[in-house]
């Protein structure tokens, strides 16, 4: 047994994240049952971090009369390339309904709004019908804010600062007894046991060298996960947003994006020459989904057509500069702080890691393989098949988040668990994990991290094939020996930003395997993944999901057939194909 002291909390359920799935299932749990002991514990401060904050275009949603939930799911399932979940699809664009109700009318949500009082709607790229609720360019603090002061007027409590690094299950094995935690300020362990435990640590795909994930998001959920023995799939299907900003090496602001509204108002991309080229792959030019603009800017930036920056250009200028302003004033301002001109002249831009389809997977009630633990929001894989939507990310976290609180407290009220006593020998495993780099020499941690960037971006990135992601295995693997060769130097614990960046490279390096693993076995181009080296899409009858899990410390990789339950390629469920015309 480890000598590591370890702080004791118990709670009746545990929530990890507070993005807009944590908060959501922290309050439908209260809500469903007030005298349930709740808990958030998150890595950054309750309400400033997650992406779920940084939303700016908005939310997707069918409201307008003329458009339907089976014009939503179906641009989701053909937007997916037919690798989506469907009743996991299906679910999302039913529930948003009411979701985006429950926003305005009990959490005090304002968004945008026409002049006759109905919700704003606005175009969003690879959409048949404008859909996306917003408040201004700037939605996700406004979703935030609200569910942040909803949380702390309830009694629910929060550890704040506090990093999960392991999954304990139970002693006998049956069910999660809870998760051990590095509370950051001291640096200390402390082991939470809980009847349900939800995982909303939001994924991310912050390993690439051009990425928009908070700092704080580092794929952790996701590699407890895998270490807790659960599966993750379609891992190779990583999003890449055609438009962040390009402000220089030395600023976090690069990678960061201007949102894609800019494409659905009008702009235009432009090649290093100031020329537009979209039209070139996809006769919906800057409107085409995301995949295909991330891609067909890629193509001109291999081709040396880029701007002094590496970079390619969005611009406004050909628009009215009174709607540019109205409409993207938060984009406007954001451009404006890193030296450039939306409204009138040109932004530097490349394509930047988004978001990860893939993640855990998880029934439509959010209940995992494991017994007591769920899962909702960027941490899950299934919803988004090879393509998300644009608008259709805080659907998902939001949408999931309170599906998750309600089931927790279901499970809970129909099973009445107690709390499990916890797998001491799991418990210990984790401490020895985490605590490895004290015992070790210190090195270049940020060097490392800058390899697995680069690599990342290289051979795992827009554009894929056999050998580069051959190559990008064996150095992930170089890369893993490496770091458990390295250690910290600062021996304290408190507040070490280098043992936790260590600790960050430890799950983004283990996830970035999984992506590769599962890209490497994909072997047709879909959506976000591209093979050069088998660039069409196969038979989309005979489409697979891929599943990886870790057996023995060894990723291991699977397929099974996407079960297409409510419609088959080639179907539609739009009765009226001409509504929203
Ligand atoms: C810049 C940007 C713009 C976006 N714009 C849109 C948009 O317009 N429309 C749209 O639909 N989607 C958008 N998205 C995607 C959207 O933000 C995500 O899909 C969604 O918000 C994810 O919600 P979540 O709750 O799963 O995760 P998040 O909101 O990211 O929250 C994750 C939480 O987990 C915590 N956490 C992480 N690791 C740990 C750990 N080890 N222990 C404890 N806590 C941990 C984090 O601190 C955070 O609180 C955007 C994303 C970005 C980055």
């Amino acid at each position: 047994m480890t000598t590591e002291s370890i702080r004791h909390h118990d709670t009746d359920v545990l929530i990890l994240g507070s993005g807009g799935a944590g908060l959501f299932g922290a309050l439908h749990a209260h809500r469903a049952n007030p005298d349930l002991r709740i808990t958030i514990a998150v890595k950054g401060l309750l309400g400033k971090c997650g992406c779920t904050r940084m939303v700016q275009g908005g939310y997707n949603v069918a409201l307008n009369p003329k458009d339907s939930i089976e014009r939503h799911f179906m641009d989701t399932i053909e937007g997916g390339k037919w690798l989506n979940h469907q009743e996991l699809a299906w679910k999302l664009c039913n529930v948003a309904v009411e979701r985006i109700i429950e926003l305005e009318n009990e959490l005090g949500c304002f968004f945008d709004r026409n002049p006759d009082g109905t919700l704003h709607q606005k175009a969003f790229a690879g959409q048949t019908f404008d859909r996306t609720v917003h408040k201004g360019s700037l939605t996700g603090i406004e979703i935030i804010n609200r569910l942040s002061e909803q949380v702390w007027a309830r009694g629910i409590e929060r550890l704040e600062e506090h990093r999960a690094v392991a999954l304990i299950p139970s002693k006998d094995g049956s069910r999660i007894a809870g998760v051990l935690l590095i509370d950051m300020r001291d640096g200390g362990f402390r082991l939470v046991r809980a009847k349900a435990v939800l995982l909303a640590t939001g994924g991310g795909p912050s390993m690439y060298r051009y990425h928009t994930p908070s700092g704080d998001k580092t794929c952790d959920g996701m590699a407890m996960a895998l270490h807790a023995g659960l599966t993750l799939r379609d891992m190779e299907l990583v999003q890449f947003h055609p438009t962040g900003l390009v402000a220089g090496n030395d600023t976090r602001i690069t990678g960061t994006i201007i949102e894609e509204g800019l494409r659905g108002a009008g702009g235009h991309v432009l090649d290093g020459d100031g020329e537009r080229f979209m039209h070139k792959y996809d006769p919906r030019g800057e409107r085409a989904t995301r995949d295909i603009v991330s891609r067909g800017m890629y193509e001109e930036m291999r081709k040396g057509k880029t701007g002094p920056n590496g970079g390619l250009y969005i611009t406004m200028r050909h628009l009215d500069p009174v709607m540019v302003r109205r409409e993207f004033k938060g984009m406007v301002d954001r451009c404006r702080d890193v030296g450039f001109d939306l409204v009138s002249g040109l932004v530097e831009v490349t394509p930047t890691a988004h978001y990860m389809m893939g993640g855990v997977v998880f029934e439509t009630d959010t209940s995992t393989a494991l017994t007591g633990l769920f899962a909702a929001g960027e941490d899950t894989g299934g919803i988004h098949g090879a393509n998300r939507l644009g608008g259709n990310g805080v659907a998902n976290s939001t949408v999931f988040g309170g599906v998750a609180g309600d089931s927790m407290a279901a499970w809970i009220a129909a099973e009445k668990p107690g709390l499990a006593e916890p797998d001491q020998a799991a418990v210990d495993a984790a401490v020895t994990r985490c605590l490895t780099p004290f015992g070790r020499k210190g090195g270049d941690l940020n060097g490392l991290r800058e390899r697995m960037l680069d690599l990342m971006w290289d051979d795992v990135g827009i554009i894929r094939d056999r050998d580069g992601l051959t190559r990008a295995l064996a150095a992930l693997d170089d890369l893993s020996a490496e770091l458990e060769a390295t250690g910290v130097a600062e021996a304290s614990r408190v507040f070490n930003l280098t043992w936790h960046d260590w600790l960050n490279l430890q799950s983004q390096l283990l996830v970035s395997k999984a992506i590769a693993t599962a890209a490497l076995a994909r072997e047709d181009s879909r959506g976000a993944h591209y093979r050069a080296d088998f660039p069409e899409t196969g038979p989309l009858e005979t489409s697979a999901n891929t599943l990886v899990r870790m057996v023995d410390g060894r990723l291991v990789l699977s397929t099974a057939p996407v079960a297409f339950t409510r419609v088959r390629p080639g179907e539609t469920l739009i009765r009226d194909a001409v509504a929203a015309e």
